[in-house]
């Protein structure tokens, strides 16, 4: 273990290496339903919820992470996943309507949204109306959802289906993202989907602890540390894998200096035995929670997490 210390309050001399994409803290306080007077449009948008239009499984979001639009494909509507993070947004003890993932309505679903961007009409949508251009490009498909997208059994044939539209060539090239909490990623059916992922397609990984106890407290998993780093690692042995890492307050208190040295640990762990880490995303809790004992994590404190990340481990690092 690492005996070294945080950088102080003040990063200066690192922080201008990081990326500092936004400030969330002021136009996307989780409390705040109506937007502050006066926010610009742009700063708003990254708070706003998915939004489902009138479909059952593609939405459209604005991503901080993603630097604008992503259409995301919800694997999981029973709303299943093998962590209870203190930070989620899922409320799962509201009514599923339909547990079951429908090919046909699926892939119907992916085509009109994307013409539905493509074509500009997005802006008919409210809060979508008054963007910049630029953030209504779309960045990618998300294979997302109310859960863990790799509990989804057929998560082959959702991968299949997604790659099919993109094969038609009726839209614009647009990349896969993954985002997981990495505990599924050995399944069969979702090394089946991940053959079909090229080269532009990313797997964004959730690594939120570097120590089972402090896992324990933020996402309550019912999977151990151990088993979310070695499927990480595998995948990261053989292609490129973007961490994601969310820091929040528990009950007010920010994350032990040890416990981020030992996630510093895990991260440089994994690279030195062979994973591929393209990037590091730190950035904290945005949008409304079920358990109002998280809270939003300051830039500042981010900073100094990944500034110290980003010495430690040689990573880049981004922050937003
Ligand atoms: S992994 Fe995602 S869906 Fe699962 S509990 Fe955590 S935030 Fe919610």
């Amino acid at each position: 273990m690492s005996t070294s210390s945080l950088p102080s309050a003040d990063p200066a001399g690192l922080t201008p290496k990081l990326v500092i994409t936004m400030e969330p803290a002021v136009a996307l306080d989780p409390r705040k339903k109506a937007p502050a007077p006066g926010v610009p449009p742009m700063e708003l948008a990254f708070g706003f919820p998915r939004n489902f239009l009138d479909n059952r499984y593609v939405y459209v979001v604005i991503s901080p992470r993603a630097r604008g639009l992503t259409l995301g494909v919800n694997l999981t509507p029973a709303r299943t996943c093998t962590f209870d993070c203190a930070y989620c947004e899922v409320k799962r003890d509201e009514p599923v309507d339909s547990p079951d993932i429908d090919l046909e309505t699926l892939e119907k679903e992916l085509y009109r949204t994307l013409a539905f961007v493509e074509s500009g009409h997005i802006r008919r949508v409210p809060s979508f109306a008054a963007l910049p251009n630029d953030l209504l490009q779309l960045r990618h498909v998300a294979l997302s959802g109310d859960g863990e997208p790799t509990l989804c059994p057929r998560f082959a044939e959702v991968v299949e289906t997604v790659v099919h539209v993109r094969a038609l060539g009726r839209f614009p090239f647009f990349k896969m993202v993954l985002l997981t909490n990495a505990t599924g990623l050995d399944l069969p059916p979702v090394q089946q989907g991940l053959k079909l992922f090229t080269k532009q397609d990313e797997v964004w990984a959730k690594l939120d602890a570097g120590t089972q106890e402090y896992m324990h407290r933020i996402n309550r998993p019912r999977a151990t540390l151990e088993k979310v780093l070695a499927n990480i690692l595998s995948l990261a042995r053989q292609r490129p894998v973007v961490i994601q890492s969310l820091f929040c307050t528990i009950a007010g208190q920010e994350p032990s200096e040890l416990e981020i040295q030992q996630y510093a640990e895990r991260l440089k762990e994994l690279t030195e035995r062979g994973a591929k880490i393209s990037l590091v995303q730190i950035y904290s809790a945005v949008r409304p929670t079920a358990n109002s004992g998280c809270g939003h994590l300051p830039l500042k404190s981010l900073s100094r997490i990944a500034a110290y990340v980003k010495k430690t481990t040689g990573l880049a690092v981004e922050v937003f």
